[in-house]
């Protein structure tokens, strides 16, 4: 399919991030639905070209966990991909719509997103990179698909040039600078897996400025062992500045890059950052929280299925060496329960 840009008719926006925008649109000659996502990017002609070559591959990424491609092309200085159109959306939009989303819907994503990340690997050899719930879109037919996967390395260079490329489902091992794994993937979706079920992002409010009481920090910045008197006890309400007890000269070096931050960065790590009592929590310091604090879990105990708090609990090891590997984790008892339980995904999904 030779897409052009004159051949698509907009008809709504579905929503917007760091990177860039995504359109619904028709290509006309084929009357097609697609999701048009439009990326700027700071690319010389010949680093988009490479990026139209490399995003190529995902012409040859087929499987039902994926969003299929249609094609992408250059609208300087703009490089837009056409991809499937997910009618229910994407499962941030999904829970803060509906609420948390039931365990077994949970087990069932968790399946899903596990088969994606195992197809994109063992095919591909693709790390996804960037697992999270707007990441993970959603059909009437109940299905479930990844999209936003660092398919081409040039576009991936050439966005984080654009924006300040963290983000809070990032391992620790990857704040600290090393190298992308799979694992780190399997460190987001753990992440992912308990914002969808308790319906707020396990570190701090969702960020989109709706909710940013502290009682929601409760739990959130609590620690695994609740008698341990140097972190943050249950049920009390402290300023950020306390709850995440920072090193001072540590933090007196972070507080000054924080005040080199250039407006574009201030605004992206906006999204991220927690305002309460007058103190701002930045993507810094949270970043720095996931370092140090330990990995959030699927909480209150026992309210979950002890196979789900297991499965979480292992893809939250802090140490990317202990933690589970995707072929390990599509072995696991929660997800060999999962595959095999009826869950009427379509008729959830139609709810939506
Ligand atoms: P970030 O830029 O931080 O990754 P994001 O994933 O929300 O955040 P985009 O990838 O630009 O940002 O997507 C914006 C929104 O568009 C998503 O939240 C999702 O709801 C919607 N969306 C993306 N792709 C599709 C699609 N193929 N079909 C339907 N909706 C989509
Ligand atoms: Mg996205």
């Amino acid at each position: 399919l030779d897409l052009r840009a004159e051949d698509l008719r907009n008809i709504g926006e579905l929503g917007s991030g760091n990177g860039g925008t995504v359109t619904k649109v028709e290509h006309i000659p084929t009357k097609k639905i697609m999701a048009k996502k439009v990326v700027l990017i700071d690319a010389k002609p010949a680093v988009r070209k490479q990026i139209l070559r490399e995003l190529q591959i995902m012409h040859d990424c087929k499987s039902q966990y994926i969003i299929s491609f249609h094609g992408a092309f250059v609208a300087d200085p703009h490089i837009c991909l056409c991809m499937e159109y997910m009618d229910k959306g994407s499962l941030d939009g999904i829970y803060k719509k509906h609420g948390a989303i039931d365990i077994d819907i949970v087990g069932k994503i968790a399946l899903a997103v596990l088969e994606g990340l195992a197809y994109l690997y063992d095919a591909h050899r693709i790390i996804h990179r960037d697992i999270k719930p707007s990441n993970i879109l959603c059909n009437s037919r109940g299905q479930i698909k990844l999209c936003d996967f660092g398919v081409s390395g040039e576009l991936i260079n050439s966005i984080a040039d654009t924006f300040v490329g963290t983000s809070t489902y990032m391992s620790p091992e990857r704040i600290q600078g090393a190298q992308y794994t799979v694992k780190s993937d399997v460190w987001s979706l753990g992440i992912t897996l308990i914002e969808l079920a308790l319906g707020r992002f396990p570190f701090a409010d969702s960020g989109d400025g709706s909710d940013s009481d502290f009682s929601d920090l409760e739990g959130t910045l609590a620690p695994r062992n609740k008698g341990d008197d140097s972190t943050v006890h249950y049920g009390q309400q402290r300023p950020l500045s306390e709850a995440v007890p920072l090193p001072p000269p540590r933090r007196r070096k972070q507080q000054s890059k924080k005040q080199q931050m250039s407006k574009k960065e201030k605004r992206k790590s906006k999204g991220v950052s927690l305002q309460g009592g007058g103190m701002m929590m930045s993507i810094l310091e949270l970043l720095q929280h996931i370092v140090n604090e330990p990995a959030p879990r699927l909480t209150p105990e026992g309210k979950f299925p002890r196979e789900s708090e297991d499965f979480v609990d292992i893809c939250l090891k802090k140490d990317p060496d202990a933690r589970a590997t995707t072929k390990e984790l599509l072995k696991h008892p929660w997800i060999m329960r999962s595959r095999i339980l009826e869950v009427d995904l379509e008729g959830w999904a139609e709810e939506l």
